[in-house]
């Protein structure tokens, strides 16, 4: 069922899901069940799992040139979504991507989701390889989630890249796509981000999933600015509980948000790990509990397979 099907079916009660990412290669698909299974006594209608584009590895060869290796360090988004489908029959939202893919390979992609049953997808950019400072697009890759959005809309309208195909199937995909209350990080301003986003609704996308966040505040203030925008279609906030320290640092830096100075205090002056994980938890149990009062659809955590504290938390509030 598509992810807006839920929403609607749902009469204004609070869903829960959560997002995984697939393990490391060369492990095995029984961590991701692991990091499942604890979480599904609280009823997710979907789950999404992580796309993970390649990276460069450089090994320096015996003459002291490098070598420059392209790795993929996390496949099998395409089979843990299957597998997602039919082990719990829950639905599967794989998130694909523009950055490393043609549009070739995009159309290929969306016929294998099509073929497994899968109803949802989220349509991402991606960033930049991690050894390179910009995005760059494939030769004959979509520059913008916007792009890619369009494709996957056109391809639910039977228009594949290939003009010629006769009497073709059209896909039904749902489409979600990304939003940053603070902003994407190269973005200008959040009014041009927004101008963005809208786009990505025009161009056929059903339903927002946003960056973390841990300011309710911000979160409240850009669902304002898009409906004042125009943008109408749903728009489900990702959360994230802090646990460990070293996350002050990373969690700014990689996704560029800001954190409540209260946490921050809270998280510099605990006594252990424990201490600031069950801070990270009370944290977010405040932040899902202020949302449900919201009567926000759903609450989409970034569980990264690490189920116990999203366990807390939704035990707390669901
Ligand atoms: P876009 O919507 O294309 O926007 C990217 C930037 O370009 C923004 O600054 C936007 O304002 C700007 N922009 C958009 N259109 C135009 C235009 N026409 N002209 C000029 N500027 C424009 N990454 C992964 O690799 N794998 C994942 O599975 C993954 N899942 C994610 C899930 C969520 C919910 C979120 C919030 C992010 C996720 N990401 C993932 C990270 C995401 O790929 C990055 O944040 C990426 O840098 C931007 O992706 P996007 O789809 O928002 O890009």
């Amino acid at each position: 069922m598509k992810v807006t099907e839920h929403i609607q079916n749902a009469n204004g009660k609070t869903l829960f899901s959560f997002e995984i990412l697939p393990p490391l290669k060369g492990q095995n698909i029984q961590s991701i069940f692991d990091g499942i299974d604890p979480l599904m006594e609280f009823n997710p209608p979907f789950i999404d799992v992580t796309y993970h584009r390649e990276e460069y590895e450089f090994k320096e060869l015996d003459n002291g040139l490098l070598q420059k290796k392209v790795v993929k360090k996390r496949p099998g988004t395409v089979g843990i979504c299957a597998a997602i489908q039919n082990k719990y029959q829950v639905d599967a939202v794989p998130h694909v991507l523009c950055g490393g893919f043609t549009k070739e390979d995009t159309e290929n992609l969306l016929i294998d989701l099509d073929f497994l049953g899968i109803e949802n997808v989220v349509a991402l950019r991606g960033d930049a390889i991690k050894s390179e400072i910009y995005f760059k697009a494939e030769n004959e890759g979509h520059h913008y989630a916007s792009e890619l959005v369009s494709q996957i809309s056109n391809l639910n309208s039977g228009i594949y890249l290939d003009s010629d195909l006769k009497n073709v199937n059209t896909t039904n995909f749902c489409i979600g796509v990304a939003a940053y209350p603070e902003k994407h990080m190269e973005a200008p301003s959040l009014d041009s981000d927004i101008y963005f986003l809208k786009q990505k609704i025009k161009n056929g996308a059903d339903y927002i999933v946003t960056q973390m966040f841990f300011d309710n505040k911000k979160f409240f203030d850009f669902v304002d600015k898009c409906r004042a925008n125009g943008i109408t279609v749903p728009i489900i906030p990702g959360l994230k509980p802090i646990a460990t320290k070293k996350q002050l640092n990373q969690i700014p830096h990689r996704f560029s948000v800001d954190l409540p100075d209260d946490l921050i205090m809270a998280v510099v002056k605990a006594k252990d790990n424990d201490a600031i994980k069950q801070i990270g938890i009370e944290w977010c149990i405040e932040q899902s509990r202020e949302l449900i009062k919201a009567g926000i659809p759903v609450l989409h955590y970034y569980s990264m397979g690490k189920a116990e504290n999203i366990k807390a938390i939704a035990r707390a509030v669901f």
